[in-house]
This record gives structure tokens, sequence and C-alpha cells, in this order.
């Protein structure tokens, strides 16, 4: 397993939609297992695979690592490959950040509870239900291979400002 570097905006892998993954092979197997030791070392709480430059439908999750008691962490990384919403219920805000969009944070709203089905690395069927943080880190990935980021949920002026920003510190 190797770190990967992180995809940040504006790039185009970023905002186009990721493909449906139809073959799990080893190539898929070694991708996911970068992508949870490039979202430990971040460290975040979720990748998705367009963020480390690859356009498929693959996602890592792990809302317990980083809040976890030093003494007694476990990775446990949930690998979704080619995750639907199938069902919602409630709202809730809060604010976000994500590792392709640094030094940002917006209000995004979500669903409160979804299910989300996928296929695991074996190829076998999962259903996830899923509140709270969870939920909220699992949209925000599923986000991401739709080509959307948390500036898609951030005002237009926002937008502009942070933009700017960005494109003035790439320039020095
Ligand atoms: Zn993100």
């Amino acid at each position: 397993m190797a770190v990967r570097s992180i995809v940040v905006v504006p790039h185009s892998v970023l905002t186009n939609k990721a493909s449906e993954i139809g073959n799990i092979d080893e190539k898929i197997v070694k991708l996911a297992g970068d992508m949870s030791e490039t979202m430990y070392k971040a460290p975040g709480i979720g990748l998705a695979a367009n963020q480390v430059g690859e356009p498929l439908r693959l996602i890592v999750v792990d809302v317990v690592y980083a809040y976890a008691d030093p003494a007694n962490k476990q990775k446990q990384p949930i690998v979704l490959i080619n995750p639907v919403i199938t069902h919602s219920e409630g709202e809730s805000l809060r604010e976000e950040g994500c590792l392709s969009v640094p030094e940002l944070s917006v209000e995004v709203k979500r669903f409160e509870r979804i299910q989300v089905t996928a296929v695991d690395l074996n190829g076998n069927p999962l259903v996830i239900e899923a509140d709270d943080l969870l939920a909220r880190a699992l949209q925000h990935e599923i986000d991401h291979l739709n080509g959307n980021t948390i500036l898609q949920h951030a005002s237009a002026l926002k937008r502009s400002l942070y933009t700017r920003r960005m494109k003035k510190r790439a320039r020095h």
C-alpha cells in the first residue's frame, strides 16, 4: 500500500462523474488499500477515488478512527464500490471540510439518515444503514463520485472569493 497525493480543486477529475467499476481486479484492490492509507495519513474520515486521480466509483470511509481513544485505535475502513443511496430521511446542517478543497469550510445540508447499497472488494453486495456523521461522510464521498465538492454547496460569493484566493496562491 502506498500513500497517494490528493488532487485539489480546480482539477477536472473532481468535477467529472466517476465511472462504475465492472471488474474488481488487483488494481482496484490495491487502489482501495492506497486510498485507506492516504485517508489515515491526511488525516481524513473519507476519500473518493477521484480525489487520488482515479475516476472510478470507489470510496473509503472511517468515521471512528479519527475520534477514537489513542490507546485503542483500530483502523477499520469501510470500502464501497459503486455506492448508491437507496433511501434517505430527515435533514441536517453542518460545516464540512474537504481534503480536495483546502482551507475552506462550508455549511452543507445533508440527509440525516440514509441507506446505501454497494459491493465490497470481494464483489459481495452490501447494505449500510447510516445516520449522523457516517451518513454525512458517505453523502460527501458519493457527491465526489458525481463530480461535486463542498464548493458546489457554497454560495456563489464564497465560491468566487475562494477560487480567486487559490488562483492568487498558485501564482506565488
Ligand atoms: Zn471531500
